[in-house]
């Protein structure tokens, strides 16, 4: 029985790379019919911040992959939010202390700080080890009753891993393959504090273990948690969850990680939804509020670290579904490319419904008081959609549909030539005697009088568009002459020669 899991800490709005852990989570799960479950890690109160939870399920609705169980959602495995499981958690530190797996530390912040300088002033780097925790303030230097005095008076105190000393651990990684690790460099973690609250990963492991957890998939930066988490599943003697990190996502310009920074910086989201940050009210881009269609969004992502072997781009959700292997997950990072984002969101749009487009529109619209139901709007957007990545670039590729220019593009109207307003007027009397007012039709017509009078396209193209549109831009020009009717073209026409 597949059983995955998607575990984030409510510390700030869901990332983008964090969107792509949810996603290879639920394709996975949904490729063998298992479950994808959410689970709020929300043991760090200090770095709670909050919203971040609501945020989080509302992204993964957005991009229609939530999860099939998580807090108010078939809750079999419940309570899903970490903060409310803190009762379970003392009991299975107290069984690490037991078995000898794990000690009690109460050196203080100073002490630690001695250690470390000590250590670097002979060259050394700092780990928390054997040598240290048989040196220190600990359950292990301590007799059993000193213990207990300390602990009932209250002293501060943490719980620590107590690291098996010199093994190579030789572990499997469904990404990477075989991956070593050598205990003697793995610092004795901390499990559990004085305050009643587990650390990270010993709730990580026996949330996984209770839960069921069948399969570990998440980023590259968890890797260097691996070897203690499959120590704490050894010391507890369950069977470990497979595990799969996944490559990192790197930014788009230079080398390193994709931040937030890049994103705010160099002008694209790295959030699916927008996200205010109440401390400094600064706002970040969202991919909705962007104009991404969720599909786009989940294409894009499906591609950071994955493909079916083939040159395919394209993969709807279903399909992704289909193919997904996580053995064909790259290693190496992978470039996120803003740019090519943008095509993916075009790609989609391009498969919408021109109704649809119409109806996504139409808001955009009311907000400028524009009276869209004089005109075929659905018909503009079958004109506009080829060049468009966003249906909120609409407006600005087809303004001149709905009003009449209100200035001219300078250049362009430079280059009219003396001979140009008598030309336009002549254009006014033939398109006034045409009844059948099409767009061919039309086209037949204008360029017929053109070639009788041996008029040069040019001379006649150029001003018109210009007239009409404001600028040497807009899709084909007989099409922008048909849907803003005869009197319209020609009333443009002639204020355009006044
Ligand atoms: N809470 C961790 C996070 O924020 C979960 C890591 C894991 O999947 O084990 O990413």
């Amino acid at each position: 029985q597949v059983r995955v899991r998607f575990a984030p800490s409510p510390t700030g709005p869901l990332h983008i790379g964090g969107v792509r852990t949810a996603l290879f989570n639920y394709l996975f799960a949904k490729k063998n019919g298992g479950t994808f479950y959410l689970r709020v890690e929300d043991t760090d109160q200090n770095r709670f911040v909050p919203g971040a939870e609501s945020y989080i399920m509302e992204a993964l609705e957005w991009l229609g992959i939530a999860p099939d169980e998580t807090i108010g959602k078939n809750e079999k495995f419940g309570p899903y939010r970490q903060s409310e499981r803190k009762h379970l958690y003392k009991e299975y530190a107290d069984q690490l202390i037991d078995s000898g797996w794990a000690y009690y530390a109460f050196d203080t912040a100073e002490a630690l700080d001695e250690q470390r300088k000590h250590d670097e002033e002979q060259g050394k780097t700092f780990i928390y080890n054997h040598t240290i925790r048989e040196k220190l303030d600990t359950s292990l230097v301590l007799s059993k009753e000193d213990t207990a005095t300390r602990i009932a008076n209250g002293d501060h105190y943490v719980i620590r891993f107590k690291t098996p000393v010199d093994e190579t651990l030789h572990l499997k990684d469904i990404i990477r393959g075989d991956v070593k690790f050598e205990t003697s460099l793995l610092d004795d973690k901390v499990l559990f504090k004085s305050d009643g609250m587990p650390t990270y990963h010993l709730a990580n492991i026996v949330d996984d273990h209770l839960m069921e957890t069948s399969h570990v998939i998440r980023g590259e930066e968890w890797l260097p948690s691996m070897p203690l988490h499959v120590l704490l599943y050894r010391a507890f003697e369950w069977e470990a969850p497979e595990f799969a990190h996944l490559p990192l996502i790197l930014k788009p310009v230079g080398n390193g990680k994709l931040s937030k920074r890049d994103g705010d910086k160099l002008g694209f989201p790295v959030f699916p939804l927008e996200w205010t940050d109440d401390s400094t009210m600064t706002k970040s881009m969202g991919y909705r509020e962007n104009g991404f269609f969720p599909e786009a969004v989940i294409n894009f992502l499906a591609l950071l670290g994955w493909n079916d072997g083939t040159e395919q781009e394209l993969f709807s959700l279903t399909e992704l579904i289909d193919k997904f292997d996580l053995n064909r997950v790259h290693k190496a990072g992978a470039k996120f490319d803003p740019e090519k984002n943008k095509w993916f969101n075009h790609q989609y749009l391009m498969l919408q419904k021109d109704e649809d487009l119409a109806e996504a529109f139409t808001p955009i619209l009311e907000a400028k008081n524009i009276d869209a139901t004089k005109v075929d709007l659905v018909k503009i957007v079958s004109l506009i959609k080829e060049r468009a990545n966003f249906v909120t670039e609409f407006w600005e590729m087809s303004d001149f549909f709905f009003e009449a220019p209100t200035a001219y593009d300078a250049k362009a109207k430079k280059n009219w030539k003396e001979e140009t307003p008598t030309l336009m007027q002549q254009l006014v009397t033939v398109l006034d005697e045409i009844t059948d007012f099409t767009s061919m039709n039309i086209e037949t017509i204008v360029k017929d009088w053109m070639t009788t009078n041996g008029i040069g396209m040019g001379k006649v193209m150029q001003p018109f568009r210009l007239s009409l549109v404001g600028a040497l831009k807009g899709p084909h020009l007989f099409d922008i002459v048909e849907v803003i009717g005869k009197a319209e073209t020609i009333d443009r026409i002639k204020k355009a020669i006044e």
